[in-house]
C-alpha cells in the first residue's frame, strides 16, 4: 500500500490554546507555535499526512485531509472480478 498524501492541513486558529502537543507529536517537524501561541504549519511540504497532530490535539483544532491515491485500488467485489478474469479460460 502506497503512504498517504496530504491534501489539506486546516488549522481552526480561534480553538487553538496553543498547548502544543500537535508540535511534540508531529512526527516530521512541520508544526511550530507561532507569537500568538497558535498552531502553524511551517513546514508543510514535509507533512506524511500521518494524522497525529489531528489525533492528539485536544481541542479538534487541527484537520488533515488525505487524497485519493492516484491509481486506487478497486473495491473489494471489483477486485475478485479481476483475479477471477486474469486466472480465466486456457485456449
Ligand atoms: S494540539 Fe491543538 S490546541 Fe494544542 S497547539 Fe496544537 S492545534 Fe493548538
Ligand atoms: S499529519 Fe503528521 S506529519 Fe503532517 S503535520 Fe500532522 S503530525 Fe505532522
Amino acid at each position: 500500500m502506497s503512504k498517504p498524501k496530504l491534501k489539506a492541513l486546516t488549522i481552526n486558529r480561534p480553538w487553538c490554546k496553543g498547548c502544543g502537543i500537535c508540535v511534540a507529536f508531529c512526527p516530521a517537524k512541520v508544526l511550530e507555535l507561532d507569537h500568538e501561541e497558535k498552531a502553524v504549519a511551517v513546514r508543510i511540504e514535509d507533512c506524511i499526512a500521518c494524522s497525529l497532530c489531528a489525533l492528539r490535539c485536544p481541542d479538534l483544532a487541527i484537520e488533515v485531509e488525505i487524497a485519493p491515491e492516484d491509481n486506487e485500488i478497486a473495491p473489494p467485489a471489483q477486485k475478485r472480478i479481476l483475479i477471477q478474469n486474469r486466472g480465466g479460460s486456457r485456449s
